[in-house]
């Protein structure tokens, strides 16, 4: 396990809730922020782009890449795979960047079990209806798709206690106040701090 891995962010809760939208806000708020692009079986929607908001493959190449030990996480979410690569996490936390997730509950799981300091949000809305509205409003998925996630969502309420914060996304200006607060806080993580540095300025070297 890395020591930067306190500069790790994730974000889960149920699709719908604004994780991407707030994800964007940080990457355009903060620097050296890296997004852990996942790479996924589902189909790609309309607007999405190939390797900025995931890599999409068939299901044969993600199996072989669960065979070949590629993902550190990867969980079955709504009927598709989903799993983050482990290999560009490692090189973004060794160059210190804040690593930011936007995962599934199951994911949220793995993430801590493998870095236990990482921080985490469940981010939610305020009832269900405020979230089907937001699917429907969003208009990227069939009513099919938007009751499987509905139905979803309501399960995944049920891993809340295993989260550091909680985010009810109701106004938008204060959940990215709140989210860009909570990462801005990550780089003050006592073990984030080069010791040996302010030792030696203390001691006049
Ligand atoms: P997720 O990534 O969790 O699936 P999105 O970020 O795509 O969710 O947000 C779902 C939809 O809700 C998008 O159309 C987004 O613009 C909208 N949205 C996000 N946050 C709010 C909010 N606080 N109030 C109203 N609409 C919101
Ligand atoms: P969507 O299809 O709406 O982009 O994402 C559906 C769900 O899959 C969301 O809850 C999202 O956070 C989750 N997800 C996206 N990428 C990953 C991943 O790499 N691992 C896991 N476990 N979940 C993911």
């Amino acid at each position: 396990m890395s020591d930067h891995a306190y500069q790790i962010l994730v974000l889960a809760g149920p699709s719908g809730a604004g994780k991407s939208t707030l994800i964007k806000h940080l990457l355009q708020s903060l620097p050296d922020v890296y997004f852990s692009i996942s790479t996924t079986t589902r189909t790609k929607r309309e607007g999405e782009i190939e390797g900025q908001h995931y890599y999409f493959v068939s299901q044969e190449a993600f199996l072989a890449g669960i065979e070949n030990q590629q993902f550190l996480e990867w969980a079955c979410v709504h009927g598709d795979y989903y799993g983050t690569s482990l290999k560009p996490i490692q090189e973004a936390l060794q160059a210190k960047q804040l690593v930011l997730f936007d995962i599934d509950v199951q994911g949220h799981r793995s993430v801590r079990e493998v870095y236990p300091k990482a921080t985490s949000i469940f981010i939610t809305t305020k009832n269900a209806q405020v979230l089907q509205d937001r699917l429907e409003k969003r208009q990227t998925d069939s009513l099919a798709v938007i009751a499987r996630r509905m139905a979803t969502a309501f399960k995944e309420l049920q891993d809340v206690d295993l989260f550091d914060y909680v985010l009810i996304n109701d106004n938008l200006e204060d959940a990215k106040e709140m989210v860009l607060s909570v990462a801005k806080t990550l780089r003050y993580k006592q073990q984030m701090f080069p010791k040996d540095a302010l030792y030696q300025a203390w001691s006049g070297n």
